[in-house]
């Protein structure tokens, strides 16, 4: 089999079993991205001699018969906001353009300790503010289905990267659909976990309390395989979980629906919605009644006004966690400078593009004492209320059922001037993340253009297990090529 279409469980199988060396992997799979990169442009930063040395590592102990780890020679893409010791960490900022942290994230020494491979940095909306990964400072990654086409954001890298097949599966974040939404727009599988699950500790801030990392993959099989690697407490991390809760992901995976309940919010197919996704969400439930879902009809009204306390918050925690960049401590310095204020004021001018400076500006404004009130606290009250809403959902259902994205993957630059189309394409997503929940985006089709649809899986707090054991029964029914170039 080609390295493009191989799976991380295929690749560590055939590691453990001798049939091909990490080494080889990887070194195809080098040969691959030089081959495809530079049409996709994906990755920021490449690795490829550090690479082979953890690869011949693995190989090593293969060779001496010693216990591998849950990843062993495995590759994998990491989104550049996702620190790593010693390899540039640039979050597609000018800010953090050379910057090189001292530290592994938590996510990151796990996946080491479990002899995973790192292959490289891939590209994101700066900051991971962005639904189309063209607010990079560096460059424009592409839709692998088309490349006119843009690859969804802010992860829009670590879905590019797998649908390319220039790595098998990747590490992306996601604050309000940053996985998800290019998980569909990529035709790739990605997932958000419980808020808390995975440790934030040296993931860039942008929003604090809605942050969280999450695996993206051809296969669900992979994404519960990397995330029983990276899931679990860290002392590091004051907001990881403490709850007891099963890891054992992979054990999951049975194949069967039957029985669970899935309520299917009808304001989540009201105008806006694609006709042809649409269509496919049609047919999903339909396939899953087949297959001895029981798949109702539900309200869940506030949900609708998520978007704006969505933007509220997030925008204001970024304007705090944002203020750390100021051309002193660390990254980008403006030069020819006056005094102390004017060295800070330029080095934000010049570091931040467009979007993030829109971002810092409404949350400041936001949380300013004369607005504080008004905006801030409504934001706060309403997100409450969504919590509350999803907690009752989930008293009379084991899932809800969504459409990822309410569009197809849309044109380069087709909304780039219009901010508030662009914070439309969250619609689906940004709830998830306000209600702290984990939820699933799963391909399920294709347009009549051949454009990747997504559909997204909602489970209650740390329902995990629940959401890949459905996404898993319903993939092997629907069988969705999730390679675009072959
Ligand atoms: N597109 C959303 C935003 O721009 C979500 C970003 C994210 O999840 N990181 O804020």
């Amino acid at each position: 089999m080609e390295i493009q279409a191989m799976t991380a469980f295929e690749i560590k199988k055939g590691i453990e079993e001798g049939k091909f060396t990490s080494e080889e992997i990887v070194k195809m799979l080098f040969e691959r991205i030089k081959e495809v990169d530079p049409k996709v442009e994906v990755y920021i930063t490449l690795c490829e001699e550090e690479a082979i040395r953890s690869a011949k590592l693995v190989d090593e102990k293969v060779r001496k018969g010693e216990k591998l780890g849950k990843f062993a020679g495995v590759p994998i893409a990491i989104k550049d906001n996702i620190c790593t010791d010693g390899l540039k960490t640039t979050c597609a900022s000018k800010i953090l353009e050379d910057f090189i942290p001292p530290y592994d994230a938590t996510v990151i020494k796990r996946l080491k300790e479990e002899d995973a491979v790192i292959i490289g940095k891939v590209n994101m909306d700066e900051f991971a503010m962005g639904s189309s990964t063209e607010n990079s400072a560096f460059m424009k990654t592409k839709n692998p289905w088309d490349l006119q086409r843009v690859p969804g954001g802010s992860s829009g890298g670590s879905a590019a990267v797998v649908a390319a097949g220039m790595a098998p599966v990747s590490l992306g974040s996601d604050t309000g659909g940053s996985i998800r939404q290019p998980a569909a727009f990529c035709g790739v599988v990605g997932l958000k976990p419980t808020y808390g699950v995975v440790s934030r500790f040296g993931l860039v801030a942008f929003a604090s309390s809605l942050d969280q990392i999450g695996p993206l993959g051809k296969t669900v099989e992979d994404c519960a395989m990397l995330l029983e690697v990276i899931a679990g407490e860290d002392k590091m991390d004051s907001t990881s979980a403490k709850e007891k809760y099963d890891t054992d992901y992979l054990s999951a995976l049975d194949g069967s629906v039957k029985g669970l309940k899935v309520g299917v919010p009808k304001e989540f197919f009201g105008k806006g919605l694609n006709e042809e996704i649409k269509a496919s969400m049609e047919s999903v439930i339909e396939k899953l009644r087949e297959m001895g879902a029981i798949v109702e009809e539900i309200s869940m009204p506030i949900t609708e006004e998520g978007l704006s306390s969505y933007y509220i918050i997030s925008s204001a925690e970024a304007s705090s966690n944002l203020d750390r960049y100021d051309g002193i401590r660390y990254g980008f310095r403006a030069e020819g400078y006056e005094s102390v204020d004017d060295l800070m004021t330029k080095t934000r001018t010049e570091g931040f593009g467009k979007e993030v400076k829109r971002r810092i500006m409404l949350g400041t404004y936001a949380l300013s004492s004369g607005y504080y009130d008004a905006y801030y606290n409504r934001a706060q009250k309403l997100r409450k209320e969504i919590k509350r809403e999803f907690a009752e959902t989930f008293e009379k259902y084991d899932l809800i059922l969504s459409p990822a994205s309410p569009v197809l993957p849309f044109l380069s630059g087709e909304k780039s001037e219009n901010p508030m189309e662009m914070y439309l394409a969250d619609i689906y997503t940004v709830n998830i993340n306000l209600a702290g929940v984990p939820a699933i985006s799963l391909p399920c089709g294709f347009s009549k253009d051949g454009l990747p649809i997504g559909i997204q899986i909602i489970g209650p707090h740390f329902g995990e297990k629940k959401i890949l054991k459905a996404a898993y029964a319903l993939e092997q029914e629907i069988k969705v090529d999730t390679l675009a170039i072959k």
